[in-house]
């Protein structure tokens, strides 16, 4: 009995842990920036030494799993869902409620950037742009699409290809549910491998308190309040566009479309928004999201499996977001005129962006370029918003993975894979 009480509140310890790490790493960080003066021990003991190395090793951490985490709970997700009929099926679903709720978060967050004019009587020579910028050339949509099949996988999978990974993966899984007991082998092989992914992933994510802790303590403390100033604005709107895509679009497409709770998903899915938050990583929050969607909302991991890892691929509804009021604030800081035809194209191409952002820190900005070069807007313009972008990159991440979540839930669903009573049940415990 005491085994069991002392057990409990072990597993009720890591979330609340990540969330003291939170608050106390923007404490600290902001303790650092405003009270402890520039100078060796605060900028290269601290800020580039101690947060940075703890940080950044627990983000790569995270890092090495991704890829053989998505490939074997890809091919497991595809050899679940059995035949190659009811994947195709769901896959189709999937996609297609993907890139609607993508689609939607532009059109929020072109209609709220439309509202709050983020770049109307800006001064630009109050912001300070980001120095070293680096933005990549364009890739045409053609070679984009072409680059989904990989010519080498192995190459797809050393360098992180996701989009490769995801296709092979998924080849494998229908070939291994064809060939049934021929590949008993290969398949046990893979089921089994997956499980050693979920624990390492477990285990690593032991580590997430500190690594979050160090994370948000050097955002505060490299940044103060300062630099957002003349940039209020837009980050105004863009947190407003990804509020009202969270709270409305998604718990309203929830409940339209499954009658389920939305108060009670929010509440239960927010621990993984925050570790998404602290992150920036929807990679990262993979099996944390999988656990957290079987044993807290009863949703089916056969769907799951391969619908989360699918959508923190290409599924990016904050950074469209993003990329929406980006748009806005750069034609107008710039003083462009943008016509309906540009909106019209500024959702597609933001939607593509969305399949090519990965889901790592930063990579909608990268990808704003293509959609920036779409209606022809400066580049330069990026990097204004460069400098301020850590704090919304971890907001849009959070919204991102709880796009994934909600559309997991629906297909699941429909696939009579939602547990009613494990997602109404309150005294849950915590994923350990
Ligand atoms: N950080 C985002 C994610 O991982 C991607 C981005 O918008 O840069 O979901």
């Amino acid at each position: 009995m005491s085994k069991e009480v002392k057990k409990t509140k072990k597993q009720l310890g890591l979330t609340s842990q990540i969330f003291i790490g939170l608050i106390g790493g923007a404490l600290v960080g902001l303790l650092f920036n405003y009270l402890i003066p520039q100078g060796y021990v605060r900028d290269t003991v601290f800020i580039d030494g101690i947060f940075y190395v703890v940080g950044q090793g627990f983000i790569r951490l995270m890092q090495m799993l991704v890829v053989p985490l998505v490939f074997c709970s890809l091919v497991c997700g595809s050899m679940a869902i059995g035949d190659t009929k009811q994947l195709g099926k769901v896959g189709i679903r999937t996609i297609g409620f993907y890139l609607v709720t993508t689609a939607l978060a532009i059109t929020v967050a072109l209609t709220v950037a439309n509202f709050i004019d983020p770049g109307i009587g800006l001064n630009m020579n109050a912001i300070q742009a980001a120095d070293n910028v680096t933005i990549s050339t364009k890739t045409p949509i053609t070679q984009t699409l072409l680059n989904i099949i990989p010519t080498n996988i192995f190459y797809g999978l050393t360098n992180g290809k996701m989009l490769q990974v995801i296709f092979f993966a998924l080849f494998i899984g229908i070939i291994l549910t064809r060939l049934d007991d021929k590949a008993t082998t290969v398949s046990n092989f893979f089921n089994e491998f997956n499980d050693v992914m979920m624990e390492m992933t477990m285990l690593v994510m032991k580590a997430a308190p500190f690594g979050v802790f160090c994370l948000i303590a050097r955002t505060f403390a490299s940044t103060g309040f300062s630099a957002f100033l003349p940039m209020l604005k837009y980050m105004l709107a863009v947190l407003l566009a990804l509020f009202v895509q969270c709270f409305f679009v998604y718990t309203g497409l929830l409940k339209a479309s499954t009658g389920l709770s939305p108060v009670v998903f929010l509440k239960k899915f927010f621990p993984v928004m925050a570790f998404a938050f602290s992150t920036a990583t929807s990679n990262a929050t993979i099996p944390l999201s999988i656990e957290t969607l079987k044993k807290k909302l009863g949703v089916s991991k056969k769907i799951s499996s391969f619908t989360i890892p699918l959508g923190a691929t290409i599924n990016m509804d904050g950074t469209s977001i993003m990329q929406g009021v980006a748009v806005v604030f750069a034609a107008q800081a710039y003083g462009i005129q943008l016509s309906m035809a540009d909106y019209i194209t500024v959702i597609g191409t933001a939607t593509i962006a969305s399949i090519g952002t990965a889901g790592v820190p930063s990579v909608g900005l990268i990808t704003l370029t293509m959609v920036f070069n779409s209606v022809g807007l400066p580049i330069e313009a990026i990097a204004l918003i460069m400098g301020i972008d850590r704090i919304l990159d971890m907001t849009r991440t959070a919204v991102n993975i709880t796009g994934d979540a909600v559309c997991t839930t629906v297909i699941a669903n429909l696939n009579g894979g939602v547990d009613k009573e494990i997602f109404y049940k309150k005294d849950i415990k915590d994923i350990s």
